[in-house]
């Protein structure tokens, strides 16, 4: 029976639907289409962006659960399924191969293995974008053996956890203040610091967070330091010690696709993929879904709903026209 898949050569290397990245949003894609009986393949690199943490929050049904489980869990949901398969490789080109001109588009991917599985080279008529974001944290020495622990960059997924704490907020751009008034809810004894930056909290934003309380810091800084217990204080570049227990950064973002780049995708100003109502790109056939685009809340159940709605817009598309 006919489900609207293009026909193509050879039918072993070739998937209705080819997903990049095994996070909550492609598990979620994936697990959405083998249920509609679309034969879908996940490439994964196994670089999920939350591994700094060994406790997630907010995730109906599996508040607290830890990253890995939640995956393991997504991942053994998905591959229940005749139609569905799991391999861990990263994708290192998506390009359009050329068809006849009414026909529909089709994908060309090469994958190469990791940790000693094969390298892959396929077709698809649908790629799915899935591959999360890339964080640079504050460019401070120790900042990365305190992150997921004492620091993070979710706001609502770890500030219950930070109640009543002296909380240190360190970013250089200019949602800081905004950051800094939601974290304001979890404490009264926080300070920003902007590590130099003049753009990062203007003066009138600046007066608004010191009538809440808040303080902005506004010298260079060094470094965090801390002890077994975690985090202790923020040093600024003339050697002061802020005590800190713990806190948040705000790192930059960016949205790795080198594999994609022979692909028209429009994409935001800070490279996010643009899509539609139903996550498709400007290139046909080709969607996306999760912390590639454009920023809502960055977290694993948006993640995932936003990977269920693409699901149903993929399926939408393979049937084709009426
Ligand atoms: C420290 C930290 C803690 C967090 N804690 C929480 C929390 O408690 N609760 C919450 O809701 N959210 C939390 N988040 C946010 C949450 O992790 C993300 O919003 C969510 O993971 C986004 O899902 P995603 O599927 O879009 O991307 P990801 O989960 O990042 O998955 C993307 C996947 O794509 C793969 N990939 C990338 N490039 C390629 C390629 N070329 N080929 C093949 N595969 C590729 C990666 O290996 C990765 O597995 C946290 C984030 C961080 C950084």
């Amino acid at each position: 029976m006919s489900r609207g898949v293009s026909e193509v050569p050879n039918l072993n290397d070739h998937y209705d639907v080819v997903i990049v990245g095994g996070g909550p949003a492609g598990l979620s894609v994936g697990l959405n289409l083998v249920r509609a009986h679309r034969r879908v393949l996940i490439l994964d690199s196994n670089r999920p962006r939350h591994s700094a943490t060994l406790v997630s929050h907010g995730f109906l049904t599996r508040d607290g659960v830890s990253p890995l489980e939640l995956r393991a869990l997504g991942r053994a949901e998905f591959e229940a399924y005749p139609s569905a398969e799991f391999h861990q490789g990263t994708v290192g080109s998506i390009t359009a191969v050329d068809t006849a001109p009414d026909a529909p588009p089709l994908f060309a991917v090469t994958s190469r293995g990791v940790r000693g599985s094969a390298d892959r080279d396929l077709t698809a008529s649908v790629v799915v974008l899935a591959s999360g974001l890339a964080e640079t944290l504050p460019a401070l020495p120790s900042i990365r053996a305190y992150y997921g622990t004492s620091l993070h960059s979710c706001i609502e997924c770890d500030a219950f956890e930070k109640s009543e704490g002296a909380l240190a907020l360190i970013g250089t751009t200019p949602d800081l203040a905004e950051r800094a008034l939601l974290i304001s809810q979890a404490t009264d004894d926080l300070v920003v610091f902007t590590n130099g930056s003049p753009d990062a909290v203007t003066p009138a934003e600046e007066a608004g967070l010191a009538s809440r309380g808040i303080r902005v810091e506004r010298r260079a800084l060094a470094d965090v330091v801390g002890d077994r217990s975690g985090l202790t204080a923020v040093v600024l570049a003339d050697g002061t010690e802020v005590p800190r227990d713990g806190g948040f950064v705000r790192p930059l973002w960016s949205v790795p696709l080198d594999f994609a780049s022979s692909l028209p995708i429009e994409r935001d100003g800070e490279g996010h993929v643009l899509v539609d109502e139903r996550g498709a790109t400007s290139v046909t056939g080709l969607f996306a879904a999760g912390d590639t685009t454009p920023p809502g809340p960055q977290q694993l159940i948006v993640a995932a709903g936003a990977g269920a709605r693409v699901a149903a817009s993929v399926n939408r598309y393979l049937l084709g026209p009426l």
